[in-house]
């Protein structure tokens, strides 16, 4: 991958390029970021630019044949340790690794939930186990094929084992000559503390609203307004912008939905509000995920609008009506339990609830809400 391919982080690609440039190439790394943040992606250019042959001022060359293996994920001194679900006790990483390339070529952004659904699994959780980190140290002790670097990358090593993450350790320990272990992860309270110690920390923050909104408009040439729009319900999460992005037509429909329902709601029309539940129970979860989210966005617009700062709502022509008659009714006593509903909701949702008794709570907890507020 080539690093104007890795949306936004400017900074932090020009500190990777100065550090391999002046030869000060950390043993252990840990690029630590939020899902959505591109941590893996700025992994990928950097391992890329570490190896590449003919490096230029800002990037690699993308041709030479190291970068070739590198962007398809083959270079033999690269290793790939990630999550899986073992069919046998002993299973490594490398067993899984052709769905592996196949779902990082496809999306440098992946998140583990989609990892799993690429392996058919999305309902159980992977491990790294402790036979991978006994594979690592092997590789890693190997003569590098190329004579160059060795590169071990773990991605979401919060899921390493204990017996692993032990292993794991004394690897980082004593790290044998000309490697580099470079560690992807979103959580680090997850992870040992013993482990976070011995790696250089390389910090990936949350996109941006305008890094996303370009990232947007290069991948969909879409326009520059309605990529600032979904830039602003993502919280920084690419992978929510494209999801959005890809569910455009979607977000009229969401906004009609929303409407419709906080109207029902403040009158108290249980029979409209029964229909409306039908309605919203039928277009699947997927859908009511999207909702939930366009809805919570709307809220927390309000509280924006409600503390003047409006330009920090970006909102066209029927919304805007709708939120300014809105606001009055999201108060700094009911944001917070309008976004532990609305999270609850979105969690069992993912779980599986029923939809319809679902979203009849979260209609009657809206109704409620909506109607305790003192004008
Ligand atoms: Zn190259």
């Amino acid at each position: 991958m080539l690093f104007r391919s890795v949306i936004g982080h400017h900074e932090i690609k020009n500190k990777l390029i100065k550090s391999v440039n002046n030869g000060r190439i950390s043993h252990a790394q840990l690029f630590l970021g939020p899902e959505g943040s591109g941590n893996l992606a700025m992994v990928l250019a950097y391992v890329q630019y570490l190896f590449c042959v003919d490096r230029k001022e800002d990037d690699s060359c993308g041709v030479c044949p190291s970068c070739l293996k590198i962007s398809k994920l083959v270079h033999p001194d690269v290793h790939f340790s990630f999550p899986f679900i073992a069919k046998k006790k002993e299973d490594i990483s490398n067993n899984y690794i052709v769905p592996f390339r196949d779902a990082v070529l496809n999306d440098p952004y992946l998140n583990l939930i989609k990892w799993y659904a690429e392996l058919g699994e999305e309902k159980k959780q992977g491990i790294i186990n402790v036979y991978e980190s006994a594979e690592i140290s092997k590789k890693l002790s190997l003569k590098a094929y190329e004579g160059g670097y060795k590169v071990s990358l773990i991605w979401m090593p919060e899921n390493l084992n204990i017996p692993a993450a032990n292993k794991l350790l004394k690897i980082l320990e004593e790290p044998p000559d000309k490697t580099v272990i470079i560690l992807v992860a979103n959580e680090s309270e997850k992870m040992l503390k013993t482990i976070l110690s011995r790696t250089q920390l390389v910090k990936i923050p949350r996109l941006r609203n305008e890094e996303i909104t370009n990232g947007l408009i290069d991948k969909f040439e879409m326009e520059h307004d309605l990529a600032e729009n979904l830039a602003a319900m993502s919280d920084g999460n690419y992978l929510i912008a494209r999801e959005n992005a890809l569910n455009v037509g979607s977000v009229n429909e969401n906004f009609e939905l929303f409407r419709d329902w906080m109207r029902l709601c403040f009158k108290k029309d249980i029979k409209g509000v029964t229909g409306w539940v039908q309605k919203i129970a039928a277009i699947g979860r997927e859908k009511q995920k999207h909702f939930l989210t366009y809805g919570l966005h709307l809220i927390r617009q309000c509280a924006v609008l409600n503390y003047g700062v409006e330009n920090l709502v970006n909102m066209g022509g029927d919304e805007r009506v709708f939120m300014q008659k809105f606001a009055p009714y999201i108060t700094h006593k009911n944001l917070q339990d309008y976004i532990s509903s609305f999270n609850l909701a979105y969690q069992h949702i993912q779980r599986n609830a029923n939809p319809k008794i679902l979203f009849t709570d979260l209609s009657f907890e809206v109704l409620i809400m909506l109607n305790s507020v003192e004008k």
